[in-house]
């Protein structure tokens, strides 16, 4: 039925989504890289962009049920307790580290799927790198995984990252961590020191200029605080440079 709803008015964007739909299914069970012409991280054309708009690359909807299937058992795991219609799924685009548009999607609370949606929007137009922002549920719901290859992911079914049995605001859908790798989550050493992701530690020197270092400077701090997301990285407890939460 949303599905209807959503075509509507959307002329060939509706038919590139059926097709990416499509695609999407397909490519979990055969179809290579190279064949999947437009899922989650598949470049997108100038010409695309012209033909089509931008605007008509920025799409929030309830979820769809091919996507639906596959987080189930991953970031919808068995003891879930959000509803599927408190969640909404954003279809975006987003620059990659060599200024290209690529295709990509979030999970996310539907209280903050407008925010998300013109952060992300805006985070495009000043062409911010983000390297890849595709489900974790390509990562089997694995956090780590997914920090691991730089993934900027939103909503998981999952606990605290730490020692509590706390659920995250991931699990409801209403945090984002953004380029992970480059912005690790950091606890303190006299708790039990930790890097997240491993590879991260490369990234703990903050006074380091680098590419995608979100600090109180970067444009992703200034858009996510302006929209009313507090930001990890100048928590006391802890420091989790990625994390933007509602
Ligand atoms: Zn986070």
């Amino acid at each position: 039925m949303y599905f209807c709803v959503f075509m509507k008015g959307r002329g060939l964007f509706g038919a590139i989504f059926i097709s990416m739909m499509f695609l999407m299914t397909a490519c979990r069970q055969t179809v290579t890289q190279e064949q999947m012409t437009f899922g989650p991280g598949c470049i997108v054309s100038d010409e695309l962009l012209e033909k089509y708009g931008v605007d008509s690359f920025f799409v929030c909807m309830e979820i769809p049920d091919v996507i639906f299937d596959f987080m189930q058992g991953r970031s919808y795991k068995e003891d879930c307790t959000i509803p599927r219609s408190n969640l909404r799924y954003l279809f975006i685009i987003h620059r990659n580290m060599d200024g290209q548009a690529v295709v990509g999607e979030l999970v996310v609370n539907k209280e903050i799927s407008a925010d998300i949606l013109e952060i992300m929007r805006e985070l495009y137009d000043m062409s911010y790198p983000i390297e890849k922002v595709r489900l974790v549920d390509y990562y089997e719901g694995d956090d780590k995984l997914s920090m691991a290859d730089n993934n900027t992911s939103a909503f998981n079914w999952r606990s605290l990252t730490g020692p509590s049995d706390k659920i995250s605001k991931h699990a409801k859908g209403m945090a984002i961590d953004i380029n992970p790798l480059y912005n690790p989550y950091y606890r303190f050493p006299y708790v039990n020191e930790t890097v997240l992701p491993a590879p991260g530690e490369a990234y703990m020197d903050r006074m380091w200029e680098f590419p995608c270092k979100i600090d109180e400077d970067d444009a992703c701090y200034r858009i996510f605080t302006e929209h009313g997301f507090k930001w990890g990285g100048n928590w006391n407890s802890l420091r989790d440079y990625q994390h933007f939460e509602k």
